[in-house]
């Protein structure tokens, strides 16, 4: 009653059935009759693959008989075997299986672009390349060496020589009219100091010359307190013209004048406090006061010629832009008994060779000692900007 499907073809079509006719006839069956009939229920839906494979096992076309049921039936298991076979699957860890992340590289330590090799030989370049590798190595070992013992310049003693050397004939205008040339030595002590202080305070933003013409202007007109505080405005502006700001500085006078009137007696305040608090009075010039008026040496008298030239000459740890980071850079490792000398001496060697615009580096003394010499001389100019305050 209940047959398989090769028996139902064969009740069907009967006789020999070709290979391809029995494929649909399986494909048929396998679709249909299974949900068509309640008799198939039990039948499974065969794959191409599974009806290939019985297919192929009948090379040659036989007659399709009953026997053949237990054929079919027998062969099941084997088309289950062919199934995939379960390959466990190795999961290795990430850890292991990830490529090293790549490297960030921030900008500095990106690699720079290779520069093109010149062919180029040129014999003065490489004459220079090798001075300058001797110059950096000499300069590397007088660091060293100081480093050891706390900051100090490199062959700074040399270069002050060279300094002291090219100054020995002190013709410079500072040497003339320097705040302690334009004072009366022989006037009483407090009149000199007096004298000090005034030089001083119209010396801000003025040349030498115009500072030493007023000077003696004042003098002429008699220079005491008293008498200062009695001339009218008019008149000391008429005796100091034309120093820079000299209207300012006409009320400098006449209000410091006051003070020291009123508070010191006719003379000057003998601590550097004192000084500073006066109108107009900053702390280099009563540095300078304190040391030629008192005799007392307090600190470095640091103006733009001091300011410019140590910067120059590396004399500070760090480039400096203010004059009064200058002073304490220079404070560090200078010996105190050089305080008072440096000053007068920059200040000259400043107008005279270290200038402001255009230094003389060919014919200066120092110019294989001085960093910005060197470059200078190298380079036609100074590879960096330098510190440079306001002209005098
Ligand atoms: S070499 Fe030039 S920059 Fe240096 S101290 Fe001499 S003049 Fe000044």
């Amino acid at each position: 009653m209940f047959l398989s499907r090769p028996n139902v073809a064969v009740s069907i079509y009967g006789g020999i059935l070709s290979k391809k006719n029995l494929f649909s006839l399986a494909l048929k069956m396998s679709s249909k009759t299974a949900s068509a009939s309640p008799y198939f229920q039990d039948v499974k839906r065969l794959t191409r693959s599974q009806a290939k494979l019985i297919l192929g096992s009948q090379d040659q076309p036989s007659v399709v008989s009953s026997s053949r049921t237990s054929a079919t039936e027998t062969r099941k298991p084997q088309i289950s075997k062919l199934k995939r076979p379960h390959v466990p699957v190795r999961y290795e860890s990430r850890t292991t299986s990830r490529p090293p992340p790549k490297k960030v590289l921030s900008n500095s330590a990106k690699p720079s672009k290779p520069r093109k090799a010149t062919l180029k030989f040129d014999p003065e370049a490489d004459m220079k390349t090798d001075d300058a590798n001797a110059d950096k190595q000499k300069d590397e070992d007088f660091k060293e060496k100081s480093q050891a013992k706390g900051w100090e310049p490199v062959r700074w003693k040399e270069t002050l020589d060279f300094i002291r050397e090219m100054r020995k004939e002190k013709d410079a205008p500072v040497d003339s009219m320097g705040a302690e040339k334009i004072g009366d030595h022989d006037a009483a002590p407090e009149v000199f100091r007096y004298h000090v202080l005034l030089s001083l305070l119209l010396s801000s933003q003025t040349k030498d010359q115009v500072t030493s013409a007023a000077m003696m202007a004042l003098r002429n007109h008699g220079c005491t307190v008293d008498n200062i505080l009695k001339t009218s405005d008019q008149k000391i502006g008429e005796l100091i013209y034309p120093v820079g700001f000299w209207k300012k500085k006409i009320d400098y006078i006449k209000r410091t004048s006051q003070v020291l009137k009123d508070k010191y007696n006719g003379d000057i305040p003998a601590t550097l406090e004192g000084l500073v608090k006066l109108p107009g009075i900053g702390p280099k010039m009563a540095h300078i006061i304190m040391d030629v008026g008192w005799n007392k040496v307090t600190g470095i008298g640091v103006d733009t010629h001091v300011h410019r030239i140590t910067n120059r000459l590396k004399w500070v740890k760090k480039p400096t832009t203010v004059p009064e980071d200058t002073r304490k850079g220079l404070e560090d490792w200078l010996p105190r008994e050089l305080w008072s000398e440096v000053n007068v001496l920059l200040v000259g060697f400043g107008q005279q060779t270290c200038l402001p615009v255009n230094p003389r580096c060919s014919e200066c003394l120092c110019k294989d000692l001085c960093p910005y010499g060197r470059s200078a001389l190298r380079y036609g100019s100074p590879k960096r900007k330098e510190a440079s305050p306001k002209k005098k």
